[in-house]
């Protein structure tokens, strides 16, 4: 087999790791080393790999039928949709095949909603430095990093970038004649692992509602039981009008949805917006098991429990490494760790010793373990990434100008 990645565009960074197969939490390279997989496809894998009760569904929805694309009624869809709703704030979902693509649906569903009421000049999304929505031009515009924007020509118009520790600016975007919604991820991933106070979460919702704007909730990393409730906007009490999903959705299988509440739908009319693949029947069996398992009561309560233990002992770690930790972040399972040192060199470093870790702006790794985690997995993952630690510190230490070999 060809060991090059000659043939794909270059525009991944890929760990040296051979993936061959996995089972929970454990990821196999093809010479059949396991590493304890704490990155679980960036969030995606809410069971683990290879679940078996997602494997299951998938193998059996792959012998009856996989496709018909949207022309057709989805009996699975139509499941899906309603537990999805009775679980939420919602009335009504888009099924996608991504992340980006349920943020590209809110967005357009979005200046829908106003141009249905009459006033097409409601086109702004008003977004927040450190978000991460996607990669479409729509996405990467609403992201607003700079690297993922130089170079694509022209931004879209109608986006506002605005940093959320300041409130004047804010307000000033809220209170544009052009403002048509605010979009925010509660717990933000690739930015670090920063989760949004409850006040701030409240405060959007109050100009959202001065100003007859919608709410978009991006929970494509932070919901689906992450956080330790199945989503993330539970802890405020504060709803969204919209609110899209993806990752841990289909526990592997690309999987998005753009959830809304009638009112905020009411300019999707026929015709409006589609896909061709979007919530196929292998798509929906797959995501049915999946929303079975993540919702289950127990699930949830093992993500509060195991990522408290996690991150008690994260803290303490903190007073013994003070060299390497800054700050432990995030909420739930979506923990972020701030370190002293550089951030690559740490998810090296862990890796060398057995531990994905992902990484994630402001200097973080992020573990993004499976949610049915167990304790004495933590406990081993913790292990690891103190040897990784050490390992780093001695690096350090060692005298800049000594032979790398003193044979
Ligand atoms: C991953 C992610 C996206 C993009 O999802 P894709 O499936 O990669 O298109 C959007 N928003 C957030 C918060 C994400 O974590």
């Amino acid at each position: 087999m060809s060991q090059s990645q000659d043939h794909l565009f270059g525009v991944y960074n890929r760990a040296p790791v051979d993936v061959e197969r996995g089972e929970g939490v454990r990821l196999f390279d093809r010479s059949g080393r396991a590493y304890l997989d704490f990155v679980q496809g960036i969030a995606t894998n809410g069971l683990g790999h290879a679940a078996p009760v997602l494997v299951e569904a998938l193998t059996k929805q792959a012998q009856k039928l996989w496709h018909v694309s949207n022309i057709y009624r989805i009996p699975d869809q139509e499941t899906l949709a309603e537990q999805l709703c009775a679980s939420s704030f919602a009335d009504q979902v888009f099924f996608t095949n991504s992340g980006t693509e349920a943020v590209e649906c809110a967005l357009k569903l979005a200046r829908k909603y106003h141009a249905a009421r009459g006033d097409d000049q409601r086109i702004d999304i008003i977004s927040f430095a450190g978000a991460f929505h996607g990669r479409s031009y729509a996405a990467v515009t609403a992201g607003g990093y700079e690297p993922y924007l130089t170079g694509f020509g022209p931004r879209l118009p109608g986006f506002v970038n605005v940093s959320l520790d300041d409130p004047d600016a804010i307000r000033a975007a809220a209170e544009a004649p052009t403002a048509a919604a605010i979009l925010v991820e509660p717990v933000q991933g690739e930015g670090g692992a920063r989760a949004l106070t409850d006040t701030e979460l409240k405060r959007l919702r109050e100009l959202a509602d001065a100003n007859g704007l919608l709410l978009i909730f991006d929970e494509i990393q932070c919901g689906m039981g992450r956080t330790g409730k199945l989503w993330a906007y539970e802890y405020s009490g504060v709803e969204p009008d919209v609110m899209c999903i993806a990752k841990a959705l289909g526990g592997g299988f690309p999987i998005g949805a753009c959830l809304a509440t009638r009112d905020a739908a009411a300019g999707m009319v026929f015709g409006s917006h589609g896909t061709t693949f979007g919530g196929n029947p292998l798509a929906m069996a797959v995501g049915l098991a999946a929303f079975g398992a993540i919702s289950a009561p127990e699930l949830l309560d093992n993500v509060q429990t195991v990522s408290g233990y996690l991150r008690q002992q994260l803290e303490g770690l903190k007073q013994t490494w003070p060299d390497m930790i800054d700050e432990v972040r995030g909420r739930g399972l979506l923990v972020g760790i701030k370190l002293k040192v550089n951030n690559r060199d740490m998810m090296a470093a862990a890796r060398d010793q057995g531990l994905l870790i992902a990484g994630g702006s402001d200097n973080c790794v992020r573990m993004l373990p499976p949610l049915n985690l167990t304790q004495d997995e933590a406990r081993e993952a913790l292990d690891l990434l103190e040897k990784a630690f050490a390992a780093t510190r001695a690096a350090a230490q060692a005298p800049k100008n000594a032979p790398k070999e003193s044979v």
